[in-house]
């Protein structure tokens, strides 16, 4: 394919970083170089960050009549809709996610909009119960103002969805990073946003790396909330920079979920759903269910069952339509997963099937469908979030045990429980602490849920209508209606 060049987004115009800068997006299914991104200096991101400050501060947009600012997100969605080919295509060719899985993420970036644009205009504060004699007391919710997104390489569009389409909704403006390891498809789709004639200002998009950009995006004095996604190491240092700049910060961050299987399950669609889980998207998921928990009447079973479907599964050009696994995103990824794998086998993890490079393939960074069992939870391969194919196997004998396994992490974004006792799936579901639980089915989402993690998975919740009051002030306001004058404050009553 022709080489590409990407632009940023910065107050309504496309630019080129102030210093020329780029840096090349390798195509993790050939490795080969096939576009070119601005890598954003200090003074385009403070640019971006004025930008986004005069359009909340001077431009029509928090001023806007809400039900005006929802039309302008369903223009955006309607713009988005013919082009989910090409925006899938763009984002599959910069991460390896799978074509008919970034194409359908593509067409959801609408829904999100839609979603949002309808509740544009249903924000509202309350008026206490008080006494006639109290003064009127209400509550109203207004903008933040400038809010700064940070997105990782997986799930870009869809991602950067999840914090526009609110932010927008309820007034503010931003400015949303983008991975310097997939940024293309979301600088394509800024193109939506000069198509859906949004006010200069309103949305920017810078490119670059966590230092500088990132860094400076998170602590510049004029941002007054941040909307973070990725790993919890990179949070820990986001967070210090919320000490200067008092940002309201929200951390959407990594998950290492269980899935508990019980006796009573049916196997085939605890199969099904395992295997979406974790090898869908090659377990480049925050939701990945990378660790699972059987019980012990249907281990065996279950295993050769995920074995065979394992080993069955199509790996390849994440283009091509019968693909059915891609590569992983990077190399360092790649690297990073098989030395985990090793430390893990060197510490007694048995691998049951993958854990190798596919030799179909002398070029991207693909891996197998990866098993391993595990006697103990202490293992890098079941306490760390790999971030790929690789699914940990552990038994358990009884419900008291399964949940004690479940929590035994200090990740808690999200888990599944696969059992036909709905009585008991429900009584597990209670006591797993996670943001997200799926019962008899895994990977099911939708624009109306929330999802967010609690521990380590940080904190806050994007999607769902809850999410809008996040991107909101809560102002309170009290009026004298008595009709007599304010007392004198030093005469005592
Ligand atoms: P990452 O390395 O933490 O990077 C996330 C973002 O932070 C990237 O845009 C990165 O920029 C940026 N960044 C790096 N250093 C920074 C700094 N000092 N200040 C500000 N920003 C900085 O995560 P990733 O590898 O891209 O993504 C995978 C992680 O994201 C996994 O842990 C996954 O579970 C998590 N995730 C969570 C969710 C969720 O909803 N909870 C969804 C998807 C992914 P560069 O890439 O340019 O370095």
């Amino acid at each position: 394919m022709t080489h590409q060049k990407f632009q940023m987004f910065i107050d309504g115009n496309w630019r080129d970083a102030g210093d020329g800068g780029r840096f090349t997006s390798l195509n993790p299914a050939n490795e080969e170089d096939w576009a070119e991104v601005p890598e954003a200096t200090v003074q385009d991101v403070n640019d971006a960050v004025e930008a986004a400050h005069r359009a909340f501060t001077e431009g029509p947009w928090p001023r806007m009549k809400p039900a005006e600012r929802g039309r302008y997100l369903r223009r955006i969605a309607e713009c988005v809709r013919p082009l989910t080919e090409e925006l899938g295509r763009l984002e599959t060719i910069d991460t390896g996610k799978l074509l008919r899985e970034t194409r359908w993420q593509a067409g959801n970036v609408a829904n999100v909009y839609d979603f949002y644009s309808g509740l544009a205009d249903k924000i509202h504060g309350y008026v206490p119960v008080s006494s006639p004699d109290d003064p009127f007391m209400f509550t109203m919710r207004e903008p933040v103002g400038v809010v700064a997104g940070i997105v990782p390489w997986n799930s870009q569009l869809q991602l950067a969805a999840y914090k526009i389409a609110p932010a927008l909704a309820a007034g503010n403006s931003i400015v949303i990073k983008a991975s310097e390891h997939a940024s293309c498809a979301l600088l394509e789709f800024a193109k939506v946003f000069a198509e859906a004639d949004l006010p200069p200002g309103v949305v920017n998009i810078v490119t670059g790396g966590g230092v500088p950009c990132g860094q400076t995006l998170t602590s510049h004095p004029l941002v007054n909330r941040i909307t973070f996604t990725g790993g919890v190491d990179t949070a820990r240092k986001v967070i210090p920079n919320t000490a200067s700049n008092i940002a309201r910060l929200s951390l959407e961050l990594g998950g290492k979920s269980p899935v508990v299987v019980f006796d009573d399950t049916d196997l085939e669609s605890a199969t099904n759903g395992i295997v979406a889980g974790i090898f869908a998207a090659s377990g480049q998921s925050c939701a990945a269910g990378s660790r699972l928990i059987v019980q012990d009447g249907v281990h065996d079973a279950l295993i050769e069952r995920l074995i065979e479907k394992a080993e069955s599964i199509k790996i390849g050009d994440p283009l091509a339509e019968e693909t059915q696994m891609g590569p992983l995103a990077t190399q360092g990824q790649r690297d990073r997963i098989e030395t985990l794998l090793e430390q893990s086998i060197a510490q007694g993890a048995e691998l049951l099937t993958g854990g190798k490079r596919p030799a179909a393939f002398n070029k991207g960074y693909y891996f197998e469908p990866t098993i391993v069992r595990c006697e103990h939870q202490k293992l890098p391969v079941v306490e760390t979030e790999l971030f790929g194919p690789v699914l940990s196997v552990l038994r358990f004998k009884d419900e008291a045990e399964a949940i004690a396994l479940a929590n035994d992490s200090d990740f808690a974004f999200a888990g599944g429980i696969f059992s036909r006792d709905i009585a008991r799936a429900l009584r597990v579901a209670r006591r797993i602490r996670s943001g997200r639980l799926w019962i008899n089915t895994y990977r099911v989402t939708s624009a109306q849920v929330p999802f967010g993690g609690f521990k380590r998975s940080g904190y806050g919740r994007e999607a769902g209508i809850d999410s809008i009051n996040d991107y909101t002030e809560l102002k309170s306001v009290f009026v004298e209606t008595s009709g007599e004058p304010v007392a004198d404050p030093f005469v005592m009553r």
